[in-house]
């Protein structure tokens, strides 16, 4: 072991590890290969993979279409290449499909041309696609012309004593309601919750949008009033059909009967509801197509020392995003091309050191994030290796752009762990440590139990689920520390004691 694995605190030993069956190699002889493999951890190479991910021969990588597919054979020929073992049978029907696990899913698609424009006696605006609305992605077609009541946060919970649906007839009018919730409201609340009390008030659609002003973690990502790609995300009903628009576009509409937007999200962040007629129509336009298709993860394994009684560390990224919806392509560069690219290096990071870990890891490659975590769901429904002997699940995304710091989100083991890592490093003053990150494949693996470390590059995300997240964007020395960082914290708790 090398000296840092010395020091481990013994309250971040793991329970039930195995004693190992093979001594480990001579430790100077050790610490001298891993030094060797994070020096040969290339930023350009892994920016190479995030613009090929997000070139034009991936097409934005939806999942269930043929590029998912295609962007898993990449994913998995590249494993095949550096020696990973397959964990999946190799008597399914192509040697790469048995690195994949596959569940098939819909795939939405909101045709090209959709429409947005807004009517106030005596002026009429038609909405530019991507700079003030997208169409919600798992949105219905729809045809429809209807007034705008604003209904504050879209919250209908009065149990709670918030419903900014009260005293409302909204049926047959299209909806305006912010982001987010005020302080005050404790309880959780999700797109799929607005969505719901929306549709079963009997709404024809739904416009939301990001209020004036923020909460603390969206200034943390730079969060803009820009539309971004959505799901609903709702659970076996048709949803409404919806859009997000822009922060200007909203005040806009507040501001055809003089509403000031910032005062009304001041007053309802004061708990004080605010929900009104807006005297704008609201005419959307648009036809969606939803198709059959089949998820894709891969997985590679570089198996432990202890063999068959390894405990196991799981390292995931997903691939998928969204596709080219409404018309325009979502490249995906950052989310999550380079986190893919993160984790095919620290593949060949780790297979080129020729060091056998003591624990086995796993690389994952994950579909269906975007969608509501359906890859990761589905590797917790059908682990390949024993959940109970898995001690922790490092997820990569959204590790190319920023201010050249990572964001660690760690649960279930001590933060001096994952400062350890970034000592091992060379970045100790390079990561900010915290509890649990909101969103992304960790979730069901920490809900399942396991310990979850999250990385993500700190500062401003601008181009966060917008057609401008192209390669062009992505830093390769964020990229690099990113993987020499994942590397060591994989390294650090696949040997530890
Ligand atoms: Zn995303």
């Amino acid at each position: 072991m090398w000296r840092f694995l010395k020091i481990v605190p013994l309250c971040w030993l793991i329970a039930g590890a195995a004693v190992p069956t093979t001594a480990p190699a001579d430790p100077a002889v050790e610490q001298n290969s891993f030094a060797k493999t994070l020096a040969g951890i290339s930023g350009s190479r892994m920016l190479e993979d995030v613009a090929r991910l997000s070139g034009p021969d991936f097409n934005g990588r939806q999942t269930g279409t043929s590029d998912d597919l295609r962007s898993a054979l990449l994913v998995a020929e590249r494993f095949r290449a550096l020696g990973l073992s397959a964990p999946l049978d190799k008597a399914s029907d192509s040697a790469l499909r048995s690195w994949m696990m596959r569940e098939p899913v819909t795939a939405g698609r909101i045709e090209a041309q959709p429409s947005l424009q807004l009517l106030a006696n005596p002026d009429s605006t038609t909405a530019r696609l991507g700079a003030d609305y997208l169409p919600v992605l798992d949105s219905p077609s729809v045809n429809v012309t209807a007034p705008i009541v604003f209904v504050g946060y879209g919250i209908a919970d009065p149990a709670r004593g918030f419903d900014d649906y009260a005293g409302l007839d909204v049926r047959n009018r299209v909806v305006l309601f912010l982001r987010g919730k005020p302080a005050q409201y404790a309880a959780p609340i999700t797109q799929a919750d607005k969505e719901r009390a929306a549709r079963e008030k009997g709404a024809a659609a739904f416009l939301t949008a990001t209020g004036p002003i923020l909460s603390a973690y969206e200034v943390r990502r730079g969060i803009s009033g820009a539309p971004s790609a959505l799901y609903n995300q709702p659970d076996g009903e048709r949803p409404l059909a919806g859009a997000w628009i822009s922060t200007e576009l909203a005040k806009k509409i507040l501001a055809a009967e003089e509403h000031s937007l910032l005062e009304v999200q001041e007053q309802l962040n004061r708990a004080a509801p605010r929900s009104f007629s807006t005297g704008v129509l609201a005419k959307l336009t648009w036809n969606s197509i939803q198709e059959p298709g089949t998820l894709h993860n891969v997985v590679g394994m570089i198996p432990g020392r202890d063999s068959g009684d390894a405990d196991i560390l799981v390292i995931g990224a997903h691939r998928d995003h969204f596709g080219r919806q409404a018309g325009l392509l979502f490249p995906g560069a950052d989310d999550n091309a380079s986190g893919t690219a993160v984790l095919l290096e620290v593949a060949r990071a780790l297979t080129a050191s020729g060091l056998t870990p003591k624990r086995t890891i796993l690389f994952i490659s994950f579909s269906g994030e975007e969608q509501g975590l359906l890859g990761s769901r589905l590797y917790l429904r059908h682990p390949l290796l024993p959940l109970a002997r898995t001690t922790a699940m490092i997820n990569v995304d959204h590790a190319g752009i920023g201010n050249g710091t990572l964001t660690v989100g760690v649960t279930g083991l001590p933060k001096e762990a994952a400062v350890e890592a970034a000592r091992h490093a060379g970045l100790a003053d390079g990561i900010e440590v915290f509890g649990f990150f909101p969103g992304g494949d960790h979730v069901p693996f920490k809900e399942a139990g396991i310990a979850t470390v999250t990385v993500v590059s700190a500062g401003i995300h601008p181009h966060f689920h917008q057609p401008t997240d192209t390669a062009d964007t992505i830093k390769p020395d964020i990229l690099e520390r990113a993987a020499r960082y994942t590397t060591a914290l994989i390294w650090q708790l696949a040997n530890a004691p």
